[in-house]
């Protein structure tokens, strides 16, 4: 008797757990039903892990060479320095540093294989791409200076591909090609004279591995300004391009409607999600998806609805803002789009996979298919995607997934109700469209007051917070305070499920962002995409500053990333902040260790470069801060407050 009532207050304290660990309603219902099905998700392993160790969370203990590992006492009672006499400020800083290149490294990864596979266009052996986007090219050519006019269209590519591969490993000093295109000439000037402008993507990142290895820069200061030339880098560069091939291959994004959450799978359907962060698989995969060859087979096999492809993270950003593909969710909904029990294939390209996600499938009949040699995962069913062949490649993919349907069971799927629809795929030329061409309107709505600033949001989930709390907190407040809100990645999926990207939205602005909303049929929060299309945001500060003639600096913008937790973001605020901006994160990185680097990070930054980092666990403080820095901003140009 006694254990029953102890395994009720158990399921009971569960169930208040499961409520308690996101503000999506999909979350606890699938929690509840992993619980059932005896399936552990990220939120149980978050819990295993409890107490986090103190040396990692501060940010002071060294693996760098096998002296080690070696860890600093931050009370003063124990050791003060590894066993090679580094200090904590020097052991912080390099693990910050090494966390960036990681990131700048992964955007800038992901950016060569599209170029690759645009060589392949030029070259004549990816046949199944195409340039989509002529208009787009041309512009990019013009930027980088390349003469067009007389020229066709693949003369043209085959000069702008030239020019982007050399980015990754261009010889001399002179700056990346992309960077000195895009960046205003205050900006430069600036890296020019700190000495942080960046010279080649592979470069940059190299050259942090190198510092920080063993015995060479033990200087916070210079490791710092060594990672801040690497994430511009990543921003102005790998990132940029990322971007651009992509829109120029797939489509620039234009304002489209679509739905997203868990509701979007479908029982009458094959479910075939795709997951991680290039557009060269997850597009492919959503075209031949409506083959009649394949959706026939699937109603054969009993799919009445045929084949359903939906997304997750920022591969599903990418079809998600191109082709009108529902997405499924946000990072931390990957294992419950498997619980669901409805999910036939999961394929996956590379960043934020979560490995568990094997463990998890092996409950269900969901097969992993794992497309990439660069990632790779146990117990995955591996089929490389053949970027020659990509719409064969693809529809084998896809075969495998839907012949995976006879073993879909009936009785253990349960789809959330939940689904929300949304107005996503601002880039900043859609953008300008809805201004009618021009930055003006924009500029005087600032001017003015009428829009008292423009915050940029991006990023991830992350256990440590209430799933898309923060998120939307902050941007209800910001939006309430008349803040037009801007973002990419996680951020942009949680908005699209909680109706913050629906026109309607703009009941819920101030009154001077409502009227500017209304008036361009616009929500107050605008989805720019995936991860690495937070160049879209650079491209489009740089215009604005160069349009009132500011440096961006001086503009009344933030940045924040509520829920990061990828050594991505880490390179993305900071090249960020290299580019005058007011960072604010909402998960505390490892750095309090060094009171020094923390000092660089929150301080000397502005002191430099006119951006800072701002940390702040709590949404309502953080946008306290947010709003006094645009006061400020406002102040100093002199606008209305
Ligand atoms: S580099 Fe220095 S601090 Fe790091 S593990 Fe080796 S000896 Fe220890
Ligand atoms: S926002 Fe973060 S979690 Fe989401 S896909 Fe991008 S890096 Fe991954």
């Amino acid at each position: 008797m006694e254990e029953r009532i102890y395994e009720r207050l158990l399921r009971a304290t569960r169930r208040e757990f499961y409520q308690q660990v996101s503000i999506d309603p999909t979350v606890p219902q699938l929690l509840e039903k992993a619980e059932r099905d005896g399936v552990e998700t990220v939120w149980h392993r978050y819990l295993a892990q409890q107490p986090q160790c103190g040396f990692g969370l501060l940010g002071d203990c060294c693996r760098n060479c096998n002296m080690g590992p070696c860890r600093i006492d931050p009370f003063g009672y124990g050791p003060s320095r590894g066993i090679c006499g580094a200090t904590a400020d020097t052991i912080v800083a390099r693990n910050l540093m090494r966390a960036l290149a990681a990131g700048a490294a992964a955007h800038s990864d992901h950016a060569r294989d599209i170029i690759e596979v645009f060589r392949g266009i030029v070259d004549g052996w990816a046949k199944d791409y195409r340039i989509a986007d002529e208009q787009k090219l041309l512009g990019v050519a013009k930027a980088l200076g390349i003469e067009v006019d007389g020229k066709g269209t693949l003369e043209v590519a085959r000069e702008v591909v030239e020019v982007a591969e050399m980015e990754f490993g261009k010889p001399g000093n002179e700056p990346l090609r992309f960077l000195n295109a895009y960046a205003p000439k205050r900006r430069k000037e600036l890296w020019n004279k700190l000495g942080i402008t960046p010279r080649a993507i592979d470069r940059e990142v190299t050259e942090i591995m190198h510092r920080t290895h063993m015995g060479v820069d033990a200087d916070p200061l210079s490791l710092i300004a060594q990672g801040l030339r690497a994430a511009l880098a990543d921003g102005w560069s790998g990132s940029m391009m990322a971007t651009m091939f992509s829109d120029v291959m797939f489509g620039t994004p234009k304002p489209i409607r679509i739905w997203s959450n868990l509701g979007v799978l479908r029982e009458d359907a094959v479910n075939v999600m795709v997951h991680g962060h290039n557009p060269l698989l997850s597009m492919k995969i959503a075209e031949v998806a409506k083959d009649p060859e394949l959706v026939e087979l699937a109603r054969s096999l009993g799919a009445e609805g045929g084949i359903n492809v939906v997304g997750m993270c920022c591969t599903g950003n990418e079809v998600l803002m191109r082709l009108g593909v529902p997405i499924a969710g946000n990072f931390l909904q990957q294992e419950l789009a498997i619980i669901t029990g409805a999910l036939e294939a999961v394929i996956v390209d590379y960043q934020c996979l979560m490995p568990a996600l094997v463990d998890v499938a092996s409950c269900y009949h969901t097969k992993i298919i794992t497309t990439e040699p660069k990632a790779r995962i146990p117990g995955a069913i591996h089929i490389e995607f053949d970027k020659a062949k990509a719409e064969e490649s693809a529809k084998k993919i896809v075969r495998l997934a839907v012949e995976n349907f006879k073993n879909r069971v009936k009785e253990r799927v349960f789809i959330p109700k939940e689904k929300m629809e949304a107005m996503v795929g601002f880039s900043v030329e859609a953008i300008l469209s809805a201004l009618g061409g021009t930055l003006e309107p924009l500029a005087d709505a600032l001017r003015s007051g009428k829009v008292k600033g423009i915050a940029g949001v991006v990023g991830c989930n992350n256990p440590k917070v209430r799933q898309d709390s923060s998120h939307v907190a902050i941007t209800r407040e910001l939006i309430a305070n008349d803040v037009l809100v801007v973002g990419t990645g996680c951020w942009a999926i949680a908005m699209s499920k909680h109706g913050l990207f629906k026109p309607e939205a703009a009941e819920l602005a101030g009154p001077g962002l409502r009227e500017v909303c209304k008036a361009l049929g616009i929500p107050p929060a605008l989805h720019m995409g995936s991860c690495v299309d937070c160049s879209r945001m650079l491209i489009a500060l740089a215009a604005l500053s160069e349009h009132l003639g500011v440096d961006m600096s001086d503009l009344p913008v933030v940045g924040s990333a509520p829920e990061w937790y990828s050594e991505k973001a880490v390179s993305i605020g900071s090249y960020f902040v290299a580019s005058g901006l007011f960072v604010h994160l909402g998960t505390v990185p490892p750095v309090l260790g060094s009171p020094k680097v923390v000092e660089i990070l929150t301080k000397g930054a502005e002191e430099l470069l006119g951006g800072k980092f701002f940390v702040e666990t709590d949404p309502h403080k953080a946008v306290k801060a947010m709003l006094e820095h645009i006061r400020e901003k406002r102040r100093k140009l002199g606008w209305p407050e």
